[in-house]
């Protein structure tokens, strides 16, 4: 199976919203004047055998337009800059993979911050999924409040929620498989309802979205300084620790520069897609259906 990196331009941020932790945590990274730091903006695509799915829709080049973030917001004038040309943007960076993305099965946010969310409308016409809780936080004014740009969303962009069921899948407390071998987990802290996503398999890829910026914050167990629930945060880093520690995983938050580096050797060792028994939504045990085995990366950033 292959999986390819769509990289959305950079944000340059404030070196404190990488890690902030101690008291005042939140105003703190919003008054901070420490240096500049590049991070990458990115989404990842799957060529499941089920279809393609997308994680996260990265960042659109619309966000420099004067306007189009809200001036009232500190954070947004002081502590954020993005860099990202128009090709840069998921339609125009799956077009050169060769892959329409009207062909987009199924698109899954982890969480609806604006460098997540902000390619939705070159995937419309797929399977949103969002957790309920997420989207019901991020909508209309109050969401704004909370750092969301609802009123950027895309016409049309109407989601399916999910709520994920108390349904333990390793150190998580709730997990939902979406579809064969791709299962939804609750990572909260960067956002009260953020979830994750497992691709099954040997070894199995972890996609974090924002649960952790870096695999080496994860190791450090800071959350960052955006983060709601610096608690949560905590646990949620405890348990994906925990998660890679059981067998081979490989880790992939969105905005981690060594990320695309560890899912090329995800391709390198042409392992086998091989999801394991797990309960589907009634509770009935799916059985794993024989797979293909994994063909060989076919360029930077791809992974078989
Ligand atoms: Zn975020």
């Amino acid at each position: 199976m292959r999986v390819h990196v769509l990289e959305t331009g950079v944000a340059v941020v404030r070196e404190r919203q990488l890690e902030g932790a101690g008291p005042a945590r939140l105003l703190r990274t919003v008054l901070t004047r420490t240096g500049w730091t590049e991070i990458p903006m990115r989404a990842w695509l799957i060529e499941h055998p089920d279809g393609l799915l997308l994680i996260d829709t990265g960042q659109n080049a619309r966000v420099n337009d004067p306007g189009y973030l809200p001036r009232e917001s500190l954070y947004f004038r002081r502590n954020l800059r993005s860099r990202i040309a128009p090709e840069e943007e998921i339609g125009p960076r799956m077009r050169a993979l060769g892959i329409d993305p009207k062909d987009v099965r199924c698109t899954i946010l982890t969480h609806l911050h604006l460098d997540h969310d902000g390619g939705l409308a070159h995937v419309l016409g797929s399977e949103i999924i969002v957790a309920a809780g997420e989207y019901q936080r991020a909508k209309g004014f109050a969401g704004r409040m909370r750092g969301y740009l609802p009123h950027r969303w895309p016409e049309g962009f109407q989601p399916r929620q999910v709520t994920l069921p108390e349904r333990p899948y390793g150190p998580f407390t709730h997990s939902l498989e979406l579809v064969r071998g791709v299962v939804l987990v609750g990572t909260p802290g960067h956002t009260r309802d953020h979830l994750s996503v497992v691709l099954e398999g040997e070894p199995r890829l972890f996609f974090a979205g924002d649960a952790a910026y870096s695999e080496a914050a994860l190791h450090r167990g800071i959350p960052d300084g955006l983060a709601t629930d610096a608690d949560a945060a905590r646990a949620t880093m405890a348990r994906i620790r925990e998660f890679l520690a059981e067998r081979e995983t490989i880790f992939l938050p969105t905005h981690d520069p060594e990320a695309p580096a560890r899912l090329a050797r995800y391709g390198e060792q042409h392992r086998r897609f091989r999801p394991r028994v797990v309960q589907d939504v009634q509770g009935d045990a799916v059985e794993p259906q024989q797979s293909a085995p994994a063909e060989a990366p076919r360029g930077p950033g791809d992974a078989a």
